[in-house]
């Protein structure tokens, strides 16, 4: 068993500690703010071993260095074809594996929001942290990226098993859902879902982490194959990632 941590940090950022109860060991995904990332370790009174980096944006990395120091981490990130990024002990890419508290976690490269992203999932706990590539009922938007790889990067992380818990980088749930029930009003589960967010940010409560069966549900970004959703955005005979570039442009100019 995994104790998990998920704490806040800047305007809507989420880190997290990944505890082994056996081992001791600690792994904190993405350093975004060392203040938030020291005062996790902390509270939770567990001493960090390993970082993982999902991408070189300032608000996954900022307290990188002051928290690599501290705690002389090892630190496993993206592989970069020309320098790594600072800190980064050790380069991943897509399939290799590595060990955290002799368990596997698998590295999925899932380009788009940028070239660099790498996400990290847990086979045996069934855990995906999935940095700005998915989020609840929503998906990162393309800086590095075009549409075509952002479709091929999440049909990669669909490909997972239905029940994975998913850990993403940011609180944007309830904007998501907005924009979700603009394309897709008749869904029902999305609105049975739009309205608990309204009732868990309303009381400060996260509404992550999330699941792979909900987010095919209810996330209008996974859903491009839907025939109402098509119809909705006029768009009935375009190919899947057709609807998913103008998806993702529309949620761009979206003002909810
Ligand atoms: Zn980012
Ligand atoms: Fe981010």
């Amino acid at each position: 068993m995994l104790d998990i941590h998920q704490f806040t940090y800047g305007e809507d950022n989420y880190g997290v500690l990944l505890h082994c109860r056996n081992s001791g060991d600690t792994a904190m995904i993405d350093a975004g703010d060392a203040y938030a990332g020291e005062l996790a370790l902390e509270r939770t009174g567990w001493s960090l071993s390993q970082i993982w980096i999902t991408h070189h944006h300032d608000d996954h990395t900022a307290g990188l260095a002051v928290l690599k120091a501290k705690h002389n981490a090892h630190v496993i990130g993206p592989a970069t074809r020309g320098k790594p990024l600072a800190g980064v002990d050790q380069q991943v890419d897509d399939g290799e594996h590595f060990s955290f508290a002799s368990r596997e976690v698998k590295v999925l490269t899932t380009p788009g929001h940028t070239l660099d992203m790498t996400n990290f999932y847990l086979p045996h706990e069934k855990l995906l942290f999935t940095g700005d590539t998915l989020f609840a009922m929503g998906c990162g938007r393309l800086f590095e990226g075009d549409a075509q790889m952002m479709w091929a990067s999440l049909s990669k992380l669909m490909a997972l098993p239905s029940d994975t818990t998913i850990y993403c980088s940011h609180e944007y749930t309830a904007t998501n859902a907005t924009f979700a029930l603009s394309v897709d009003p008749d869904n029902q589960m999305l609105i049975d879902r739009a309205r608990q967010v309204t009732d868990l940010r309303a009381s400060g409560k996260p509404t992550v982490p999330t699941n792979m069966s909900l987010e095919k549900a209810t996330n209008p970004f996974l859903r491009v194959g839907d025939g109402a959703i098509k119809t909705a955005i006029n768009m009935e005979d375009k190919s899947e990632v057709e609807v998913f570039a103008k998806l993702r442009k529309m949620k761009d100019n979206f003002k909810g």
